[in-house]
């Protein structure tokens, strides 16, 4: 794939240098069968250094939960070669299937089939709570 131009796809952008694996990782991108280019290190003229990642595919993933790693990520979508949004995460208010929960006593850990639901409980401190138990979510 050429890194600079995708036709139809995303760019993660503004990445903390450092946390692109982190990221590739939590939304999966190992399982995706379109190119995927991580690129460590590059200049940033706003943060000295920073990862971005850039998908060959808008994928079905929710971006959003990015937020929940960090929201100064910039996230574009390209379509035709052409830019057509530009974001910042927002955190979300409530994720499902992303985090699992680790509480042994919490349901879901005997009901498999139910999803694993977080909700925001405190936007300040990045706070999500188990909808089922009201664990904290495991850090990431
Ligand atoms: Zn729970």
């Amino acid at each position: 794939m050429n890194i600079d131009a995708i036709r139809n796809g995303i760019v993660i952008d503004h990445i903390k240098a450092g946390d692109g694996m982190r990221i590739y990782n939590f939304l999966n991108l190992g399982a995706l069968d379109c190119s995927v280019a991580l690129i460590k290190n590059a200049s940033s003229t706003k943060a000295g250094k920073k990862d971005i990642i850039k998908v060959d595919r808008v994928p079905d993933i929710d971006l959003n939960a990015l937020g929940f790693i960090d929201p100064n990520i910039t996230i574009n979508i390209i379509r035709d070669s052409v830019r057509v949004e530009k974001y910042h995460p927002e955190l979300p208010m409530k994720m499902t299937n992303i985090l699992i929960c680790k509480n042994p006593r919490c349901i879901t850990t005997t009901e498999q089939e139910l999803p694993h639901v977080f909700v925001l409980t405190d936007r300040e401190k990045h706070e999500y709570r188990c909808v089922y138990c009201e664990s904290r979510a495991p850090a990431l």
